[in-house]
């Protein structure tokens, strides 16, 4: 593997090995995007090069400097049931797909990069026979605690296939969300799913959506542990590749923006009836020029005026005396930070809702993490840069008393806008 250390990266597209990358956006040397810190560890911490790039010969787009895992996944703070919207769109997909693909009582279901088993509960919530977890996060795993849910505690690879399937049998549904974007080797994980995967079997995997990436300039979703961002006719590129013809695809809105790909073997019965919804989005990618550099380029170019403008906004903010705190110390909030060099100047501190990152500070900008109380203390801020603004609703429903006190949020993307305020 090549590993982020200033020199070129990836030099071959990760999905088909192709050398025809060109360079979308170059995010300089950044802080990681998960790597909150305490003070005593600011003098150590490490910057990564951040480059995106498109295959022309696949449609892949991608980071091309990798951080090796051990790096990334160290004090991993994501958990994915502490969100309620996440834990409402986990229901639901349960649901679905066991009505679509499965006998419950005879099914074997595996999910890879199962988190917290936010997915999985729900799964065996409706009798599941075999529900199987794959997560390499050892701290995150450790809090599934669920007999219904064998736990295996690895990478997903073509080894840990072999043995899962000599012990499972073959799987009826195989299930990746967002960890497919992360997975530095996507061949050898995509041939781990072709090896536990059943005849007739699903492979579901859901990702973030590129097109609304492009289309609505969600550039903050971009940061190392997303390696790959998924349209439809990249990922029936890359499914093609390993025998696997995607059958059907679903918009869904969790994290602003998802598709959920369904892929089946080249053969299977389900493969032979493509959707609708497949051919008609992928006209419309074809459409839009994401089979062409010169869409990205332009991409890239309305992210450098979005840095302009946010930056504007806060400087002219600032010049004013206004007090303002970020709220949501994410991945995206980093990116974010990082790629419009906001800092001291601009911000006073950021707040989250996670009791994890209390106390913790942003990777680079280095600002302190507090309560979201922090909003209803008497000097509370003039205004909040709701970093995460996928969750807009939630935090406006969560702060319902910071706004009523005239406490206005400014929503980032996809368009700069400010809200509340008497
Ligand atoms: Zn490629």
């Amino acid at each position: 593997m090549i590993v982020a250390d200033g020199g070129e990266g990836r030099t071959a597209c990760a999905f088909c090995d192709s050398e025809k990358l060109r360079l979308i956006a170059d995010f300089g040397k950044v802080g990681l995007a998960g790597g909150f810190l305490r003070p005593e560890q600011f003098a150590a911490e490490k910057t990564y090069p951040m480059r995106l790039r498109y295959c022309e010969d696949c449609f892949g787009v991608q980071i091309t400097d990798i951080v090796p895992a051990n790096v990334l996944f160290t004090d991993y703070f994501y958990f994915s049931s502490a969100i309620g919207t996440l834990r409402s769109h986990f229901e639901a997909y349960a649901e679905e797909v066991t009505r679509r693909f499965l006998v419950a009582e005879r099914a074997t279901v595996l999910e890879f990069g199962c988190n917290d088993g936010v997915l999985l509960r729900p799964l065996a919530d409706r009798g599941i026979r075999t529900v199987i977890g794959v997560d390499p996060a050892t701290n995150v795993v450790a809090t599934i605690d669920d007999p219904r849910v064998t736990v295996v505690n690895d990478y997903f690879t073509e080894e840990t296939a072999r043995r899962i399937r000599a012990e499972h049998g073959p799987v009826d549904l195989v299930m990746a969300n967002n960890v497919y974007a992360h997975i530095p080797d996507i061949q050898g994980a995509t041939r781990a799913v072709t090896t536990v995967l059943g005849e007739e079997g699903v492979f579901v995997f859901e990702v973030h959506d590129l097109g609304k990436v492009v289309n609505d300039l969600q550039y903050d979703m971009i940061y190392h542990e997303h390696l790959y961002y998924y349209s439809l006719i990249s990922a029936m590129a890359h499914c093609e590749r390993h025998g696997l013809v995607v059958f059907d695809v679903k918009p869904v809105p969790i994290h602003a923006g998802s598709l959920r790909f369904h892929a089946a073997r080249k053969g299977s019965r389900r493969a032979s009836a493509v959707s609708q919804a497949v051919t008609a989005l992928a006209a419309q990618e074809r459409a839009q020029g994401f089979d062409r550099f010169e869409t990205f380029a332009g991409f890239a170019a309305r992210i450098e005026a979005h840095r302009r403008d946010l930056v504007a906004l806060l400087d002219d903010l600032k010049a004013r005396g206004k007090r303002i705190a970020g709220y949501g110390a994410s991945g995206r909030a980093n990116t974010m930070i990082q790629w419009c060099g906001i800092d001291g100047r601009h911000l006073d501190y950021m707040v989250d809702d996670a009791p994890a990152k209390i106390g913790a500070y942003t990777p680079r900008s280095h600002f302190e993490i507090r309560p979201s109380s922090a909003l209803m203390v008497p000097d509370r801020p003039d205004y909040v840069l709701v970093f995460a603004w996928s969750f807009l609703d939630e935090i406006k429903r969560r702060n319902s008393a910071y706004l009523e006190g005239g406490g206005r949020l400014i929503v980032p993307l996809p368009e700069i806008g400010i809200v509340g305020g008497r």
